[in-house]
């Protein structure tokens, strides 16, 4: 994959990519807001981090006592060392009990081990019923944010895409309209599901329960309808204790959206009678990063978005031209874990600006992870082009009489040949910018010319 392509293809429609630029400002606009409102947030930040830092340092233990509490509330816990593992136990639940509609609320987990075709080829419908994730999954599209898997997509695009798909009325694009179209068309997948499927915002050691945020309600309504639950969750979700979570709940919804909670927090301890509830606990490379100095930090995430909505880069390229299931400063830290060569431009994606690092709510240093991978990718040769621009300039610098010419060259090319520098040599960089005109001499000649002699 390579970013700078994928991003020149969306800000190609610029009025587009303008437009994302705006609403996605908006809402970290809000959340600025939201944040000055609490006098306690630097506190609660530090606060997020330390505890997620001591789970982190005690994992192992914390992971074993939420096991024991799960199952003594009557849930069947599995662990999953990869994506194949987590989407093969989650598909033998299925299978045993003859599954054939599943409904799921959102999880970036899910996405992540690609969960939804694996059981679509296995004969088992699979309802997103996210609004957002019920859009992409209607568009055929991946998500664009973890938060806001629709952002990019305009209300006119989904009142098409909902006349074609759920018979809509043509050319509708009143948003409350459409939201009682999907509110009738999945109210009818939730009545006849046989499944239900969540992911996990925090699950607490101390009590083996799990909590998760939505906004919509459509993580209760299916697990408390459908005869089975299962709640999958990443094994850096855990948090130690049932008080911890007043923390992260305040810092979680004014981080996403700039509201003080999500609209529906629930909590899950085991099954209701006559159900059967399960929790799938998947490692997927996080223990190897739960190893790694520079990156165990990223472990501490809780999937808030803010540090998408605050990057340049990302509000001008979309969530799409990254390439993986977590885009902006985050997914650009995590993917190249997953495959250094795919991914080798992503942590190049970044202005390093420190922006990301400012507002993430658990302290994670972002912009810091990207500049270490920069310099595992460089030390890998994973970046030849930079590395022999570098190595040319120094070669250059390094010599005054061809540093000399070289400025002689540039400042010609700059009064004679300035369209072809401008869009053929510095394409991409030039195709914003104006070149400046050139000097009528270089600096040394006018400082030989003019300089006091004692
Ligand atoms: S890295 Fe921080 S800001 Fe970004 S999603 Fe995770 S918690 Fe939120």
């Amino acid at each position: 994959m390579n970013h700078p392509r994928e991003a020149s293809i969306f800000s190609n429609d610029q009025e587009k990519a303008q437009w994302h630029d705006e609403t996605i400002w908006l809402v970290r606009s809000k959340r600025d807001q939201a944040a000055r409102s609490v006098p306690e947030w630097e506190w609660l930040r530090e606060r997020a981090s330390q505890i997620k830092a001591h789970t982190l340092s005690r994992l192992d233990d914390y992971l074993r006592q939420f096991e024991k509490n799960a199952i003594a509330n009557g849930v069947h816990v599995h662990w999953a060392t990869d994506a194949d593992d987590h989407n093969r136990i989650v598909h033998k639940i299925l299978q045993d009990r003859g599954v054939k509609r599943l409904v799921k609320s959102k999880s970036m987990l899910t996405e992540e081990c690609h969960l939804n075709p694996y059981l679509i080829a296995r004969g088992i419908e699979v309802i997103d019923t996210d609004l957002g994730e019920r859009i992409i999954q209607l568009a055929g599209e991946a998500p664009s944010h973890i938060v806001m898997p629709a952002i990019h997509m305009r209300k006119e695009e989904v009142g098409e895409l909902f006349h074609s798909h759920l018979g809509s009325d043509a050319g509708a694009t009143d948003p409350a309209y459409l939201t009682g179209v999907a509110r009738q068309h999945l109210r009818r997948k939730f009545l006849t599901a046989d499944a239900a499927l969540t992911g996990v915002n925090f699950a607490v050691a101390e009590t083996g329960g799990v909590v998760v945020c939505t906004n919509e309600g459509n993580a209760d309504l299916g697990a408390h309808l459908a005869p089975v639950h299962i709640a999958s969750m990443g094994i850096e979700k855990l948090i130690p204790r049932a008080e911890d979570l007043g923390v992260f709940l305040r810092l979680l919804a004014r981080s996403a959206t700039g509201q003080d909670l999500t609209v529906y927090t629930s909590h899950f301890h085991g099954p209701r009678a006559g159900a059967e509830a399960h929790i799938v606990l998947v490692d997927n490379g996080r223990s190897v990063r739960l190893g790694q100095k520079d990156f165990r930090d990223s472990l501490k995430c809780i999937r808030c978005g803010a540090c998408m909505n605050t990057c340049p880069v990302y509000r001008r390229s979309g969530g799409h031209s990254y390439g993986w299931t977590v885009p902006g400063p985050l997914g650009s830290v995590l993917a190249p874990h997953v495959d250094i060569d795919s991914f080798s431009s992503l942590p190049f994606a970044s202005t390093l600006c420190g922006s990301c690092s400012d507002v993430c709510p658990v302290k994670i240093d972002l912009h810091g992870q990207l500049y270490a991978w920069r310099q595992k990718i460089a030390s890998h040769n994973h970046s030849s082009g930079k590395s022999y621009a570098v190595r040319v300039v120094a070669f250059v610098l390094a010599r005054p009489a061809i540093y000399r010419m070289a400025g002689w060259i540039g400042r010609w090319m700059l009064r004679h040949a300035r369209p072809v520098v401008h869009r053929s040599l510095l394409k991409n960089w030039g195709r914003s910018r104006d070149l400046p005109a050139a000097p009528q001499q270089s600096f040394r000649s006018w400082y030989l010319k003019n300089r006091e002699t004692p």
